[in-house]
C-alpha cells in the first residue's frame, strides 16, 4: 500500500482500481502514511500557510430540489431570508477588519438574485476592497451570466460537481437537474477566467467506492483550482432524511488523494469536515488541507443556513471566533495568513 501511495504521489497517475483499493484496504498505519505524504505535498507547494475564505451566505432561498440539502425548494419548514446589498456589505467590512481578504458569497438558486443584483454588489465590493478576491458560488447559470459576474469583478467560482457518475448524479438530484448541465457550467467557468472549483460529498447515498473513483479521476481531467470535499451529513428534513452520515475516514483520504492528485489545489478544510468530529478541521488540514472558511454570516440567520444537522457555525467556524481558528491552526502546524490566497499555478 504503501509503494502505491508513493507512486501515486511521485506520477499524480493513477488507475480506478487503485484508488479503490486505498480505500477499501488501507489501515489506520497505512492511512496515517498517505496523510503525511499529503501534508509533504501541501508543503511542498504551500509551506505551513492556511488561507481564509469569509463565507457570506446571501440567500437561503433556492429553486431546486437537491434530494440531500436542507435548504431544497421542497422543504417547506425553514425559514427563509435572504441578505440585502447593505447586510452584504457589512459582512465583507466586518471581514476585512478581522483580516479576511476573499469574501465567498454563497447561497440558494434565488431568482432575486439577477446579474444586475450581483453585479452592484461585485462592483461595490471590489471598488472598497480592491486587494480583495470575491467567490461566488451561486449555482448553475448560462455562459453569458458567468460571463458577467467575471466581468464586473468576481474572480472564483464554486460548483461542486457533486459526483462524477451520470448515474448517481440522478439519484442525488431531480429530473429536472442533469449531470451534462453541471459539467457544461464548469467547464464554461473555466473557459471564462475564473478560478474553478469543483468537490463531492463522502457517503451521499448510494455513492461507492467506485463513484469516488471516478471524482478523481474527473479531478485529474478537469484539474479545477479549488476542491471542496465533505462529508454527507443528514437533514431530517429531506428525502435523505434517515440515510447514514459520510465516514469521517473515508472523508480524510479522499482530501489527502486529492492533494497527491492535484499537488497545487486550494483545498479547504469544511465546515461539515468540523461538524462531524469536534478536531476535524485540523484533521482536514493534517490530511493535506489548506484553507478554512469561517462563517461571516450575520449572526440571526446563521442557523437557517441549514444544509444538514448540527451544521457548525460558532467557535472556530466563526469568523469573530479567529482567534479560537489561529490557535487550532497552530497546534496542528500551520499558520492562517492576511492573503488573497491565489491558486499558485
Ligand atoms: N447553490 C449552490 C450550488 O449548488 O453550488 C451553492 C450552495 S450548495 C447548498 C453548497 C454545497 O453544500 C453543495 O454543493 C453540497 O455539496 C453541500 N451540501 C448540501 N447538502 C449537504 C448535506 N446534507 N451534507 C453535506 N453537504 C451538503
Amino acid at each position: 500500500m504503501k509503494k502505491l501511495i508513493d507512486k501515486i504521489s511521485a506520477t499524480g497517475k493513477f488507475t480506478a482500481d487503485e484508488i479503490i483499493s486505498v480505500l477499501r484496504d488501507g489501515t489506520p498505519e497505512t492511512d496515517e502514511y498517505l496523510f503525511s505524504v499529503a501534508d509533504n505535498v501541501r508543503r511542498r507547494n504551500y509551506g505551513d500557510e492556511v488561507y481564509i475564505r469569509g463565507l457570506v451566505e446571501i440567500s437561503n432561498y433556492c429553486k431546486n430540489n437537491c434530494l440531500y440539502c436542507g435548504i431544497r425548494a421542497g422543504n417547506k419548514n425553514v425559514e427563509r431570508y435572504r441578505l440585502s446589498e447593505e447586510d452584504i456589505l457589512s459582512c465583507c467590512d466586518e471581514g476585512y477588519r478581522l483580516g479576511f481578504r476573499t469574501f465567498v458569497l454563497q447561497g440558494g438558486e434565488d431568482n432575486h438574485f439577477t446579474d444586475e443584483v450581483v453585479c452592484a454588489i461585485l462592483k461595490k465590493i471590489k471598488g472598497k476592497y480592491p486587494d480583495c478576491a470575491v467567490t461566488l458560488s451561486l449555482g448553475e447559470r448560462t455562459r453569458e451570466s458567468y460571463q458577467r459576474l467575471y466581468d464586473a469583478g468576481a474572480d472564483r467560482y464554486l460548483l461542486r460537481h457533486e459526483t462524477a457518475d451520470a448515474v448517481h448524479y440522478g439519484k442525488l438530484h431531480p429530473d429536472t437537474m442533469r449531470y451534462d448541465e453541471r459539467m457544461r457550467c464548469l467547464s464554461d467557468l473555466k473557459e471564462i477566467g475564473y478560478q474553478v472549483g469543483a468537490g463531492f460529498m463522502v457517503g451521499s447515498p448510494f455513492q461507492t467506492y467506485e463513484n469516488l473513483a471516478k471524482d478523481l479521476l474527473f479531478l485529474a481531467e478537469f484539474r479545477p483550482h479549488m476542491v471542496g470535499i465533505g462529508p454527507f451529513i443528514p437533514h431530517c428534513d429531506t428525502p435523505f432524511g434517515k440515510e447514514k452520515r459520510g465516514a469521517l475516514r473515508d472523508t480524510l483520504v479522499m482530501v489527502a488523494l486529492t492533494r497527491l492528485i492535484l499537488p497545487n489545489a486550494l483545498i479547504p478544510s469544511t465546515t461539515a469536515l468540523g461538524s462531524i468530529h469536534p478536531e476535524g478541521r485540523e484533521m482536514g488540514l493534517k490530511a493535506g488541507a489548506n484553507v478554512v472558511m469561517p462563517n461571516l454570516s450575520p449572526g440571526d440567520v446563521r442557523k437557517l443556513y441549514a444544509l444538514y444537522e448540527n451544521k457548525a457555525s460558532s467557535g472556530s467556524e466563526a469568523a469573530e471566533g479567529l482567534e479560537i481558528l489561529r490557535r487550532q491552526v497552530e497546534n496542528a502546524g500551520y499558520r492562517i495568513v492576511v492573503s488573497r490566497g491565489d491558486f499558485k499555478g
